[in-house]
């Protein structure tokens, strides 16, 4: 079960990075499809799923085949393995950063992450979702960031854009 799980995550991962890195290079889908799920730039936890129905066919239904075909994962694994993918892009969508979440003690890919990919300046980094930041490293598309706490509770991310903090 746990090679099942490990496997349809990095099948996940690089299904959603590139379908995802494709719909922003390609005009036409970011046009039509991908922008809807732009329209959040403070992304909220509902904002998970919040999307055109083709990005949810192609990125969720597609990715999900996938990793059912190259895993040969059971029903109780998938039950499992798709409870925990949707837990976890829901808390990347979330824009909380709470002291009890356990994700970013476990992955980089965290909703700070993905929160910098929703900005206007971050559509052209950090691709990966919903587990690790892989390809994005490998291909050059990481954007760092560094939190702050900020006086009045909560934090700021803020992206390191070529080496300079904003
Ligand atoms: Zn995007
Ligand atoms: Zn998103």
């Amino acid at each position: 079960m746990i090679l099942q799980i490990f496997v349809s995550m990095v099948v996940m991962d690089t299904w959603q990075y590139f379908a995802h890195r494709l719909m922003h290079a390609n005009k036409f889908l970011y046009k039509h499809v991908h922008s809807k799920h732009h329209e959040l730039v403070v992304p909220y936890a509902f904002g998970a799923i919040y999307c055109h129905f083709v990005e949810g066919i192609i990125l969720d239904t597609g990715g999900a085949f996938l990793c059912v075909f190259f895993s040969g994962m059971t029903p109780l694994t998938g039950a499992i393995f798709f409870s925990f993918s949707f837990i976890k892009t829901i808390d990347d969508h979330s824009s909380l950063w709470l002291p009890t979440n356990i994700f970013p003690f476990v992955f980089q890919n965290t909703g700070a992450f993905h929160e910098l990919h929703h900005q206007p300046y971050g559509k052209k980094y950090n691709f990966s979702t919903p587990f690790f930041v892989t390809w994005d490293k490998l291909l050059g598309t990481y954007l760092d960031h560094t939190l702050e706490k900020r006086k009045d509770g909560g934090v700021v991310v803020r992206p390191v854009l070529k080496g300079k903090k904003y």
